[in-house]
């Protein structure tokens, strides 16, 4: 849905609206370079974080795009069943239009992760418009879950330009993936599931969907594989650490 300020003024919690207002305004305001950009633009980019924390069979599960409905709800559930614990990597619209979702994701102990507002390609943006997109992003989650841990930030599209510093300053990990399930095909539980199968190896850190669509198919695949993964031996975790 579309992020307005009426949109936030409707809700009950209006003690962040300021702030998160003044973030997003700056998003189109386009402030000057801050000063520490050139310095920032002399070191080499970090690597996103691309392996799950631990040795041997350990797997960790994102999920990008959400919060979104009844995918993220049911998703929710089953995480909860099988005492899993995810990264949401998280829309600033889709978070201002469901807070309650949020809540529920970190109080149920996922790690939270800015996923940008509104998915925008973050490739060719300057550090300036990264950082107000992405301070814009924190405030919203923030607005729905105050004094949130966000520890990391993924781009769009994996379109990272200077987006891995820029998250870097404030004091986010970029997190990449090991493979994607390409669930914005929507292609069915089964095929979604035997991607998986197929593609993971030790210590992966698999890339889908909770919103972005009809992501009914991703929750089923990750309700069928969870109990299977298990009884082979793996184990869900969270991604690596940086050495
Ligand atoms: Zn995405």
């Amino acid at each position: 849905m579309e992020l307005s300020v009426s949109t936030l003024a409707r809700s009950p919690l209006t003690r962040r609206l300021a702030a998160t207002a003044l973030a997003l305004a700056a998003l189109t305001a386009a402030p000057a370079l801050p000063a520490q950009a050139d310095a920032a633009r002399a070191r080499p980019a970090p690597e996103p974080i691309s392996t799950a924390r631990g040795a041997g069979q350990s797997v960790a599960l994102t999920f990008d795009d959400g919060p979104h409905g009844a995918d993220t709800e049911r998703l929710l559930d089953v995480l909860r069943a099988y005492r899993v614990k995810a990264v949401f990597c998280l829309q600033g619209d889709q978070v201002a239009a469901d807070p309650d979702l949020v809540r529920r994701i970190a109080a149920e102990g996922h790690t939270l992760c800015n996923h940008s507002v509104r998915h925008d390609d973050l490739g060719t943006a300057t550090a300036a418009q990264v950082r107000a997109d992405l301070e814009a992003t924190n405030a919203l989650i923030r607005w729905a879950v105050p004094d949130a841990e966000i520890p990391y930030f993924r781009a769009p599209y994996g379109s990272w330009g200077v987006s891995a510093r820029v998250a870097q300053r404030l004091d986010m990990e970029p997190l990449g993936w090991t493979f994607a399930v390409e669930d914005w095909e929507e292609p069915g539980a089964e095929v979604i599931a035997q991607r998986v199968r197929e593609r993971l190896q030790p210590r992966s850190v698999i890339l889908m969907h909770d919103g972005g669509g009809d992501r009914s198919g991703t929750v089923d695949a990750v309700e069928t594989l969870i109990p299977e993964l298990r009884l082979a031996g793996w184990r869900f975790t969270l991604p690596a650490k940086r050495a």
